[in-house]
C-alpha cells in the first residue's frame, strides 16, 4: 500500500472496532482492516490470544486464514486495531516491538475516557512511530 499522511475511516469501521474494544473491556481487542486502495473493505475481530488488559497478541491461526482471503481476493492488510483499556491511544513500548507491518496502520482505540472515546493511528516503522490524521467519513 501506498503510505499516506491522511486516512479516511468509514464510520461504520470506527464504530465497529468501538464496539469490539466496549465488548472485549476489561481486556484489550484486536482485530484486523482489510482494504484496497486505503479504502476498508473488511474488519476482522480477532482473538487476543494474551486475554489481558494490558497487551494483546492476535491468534496465529485466525491471522493465517485472513493472510489467505486478503491474498485471494487481492486485498492490502492496510491496518491492525487494538484497544488501550486504561491508556492514551498511542503505541506503547510493546506495541512498537511487536509492531511487524511497516506498510501497515496500527489502529489504537482508547477507552480511558468512556466519555470521549479516541482512534488514533500510526505507522511504525523500524521503531519509528509516525501518526497517520484519521477523518471519519460517513
Ligand atoms: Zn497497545
Amino acid at each position: 500500500m501506498k503510505t499516506v499522511d491522511l486516512f479516511n475511516l468509514d464510520k461504520k469501521y470506527a464504530d465497529e472496532m468501538l464496539a469490539h474494544a466496549v465488548s472485549a473491556a476489561p481486556n484489550e481487542c484486536c482485530g484486523i482492516l482489510a482494504g484496497i486502495n486505503n479504502n476498508v473493505v473488511k474488519l476482522y475481530r480477532t482473538t487476543n490470544t494474551e486475554r489481558s488488559p494490558s497487551k494483546y497478541k492476535i491468534n496465529s491461526q485466525e491471522m493465517f486464514s485472513i493472510y489467505k482471503e486478503i491474498s485471494e481476493n487481492r486485498w492490502e492488510l492496510l491496518g491492525v486495531y487494538h484497544s488501550h483499556v486504561h491508556t492514551e491511544a498511542y503505541p506503547s513500548p510493546t506495541d512498537v516491538k511487536s509492531a511487524l507491518l511497516p506498510e501497515s496502520i496500527y489502529f489504537i482505540i482508547s477507552l480511558r475516557d468512556p466519555e470521549r472515546v479516541v482512534i488514533r493511528g500510526f505507522l511504525i516503522k523500524k521503531g519509528k512511530i509516525t501518526e497517520i490524521e484519521l477523518r471519519i467519513t460517513g
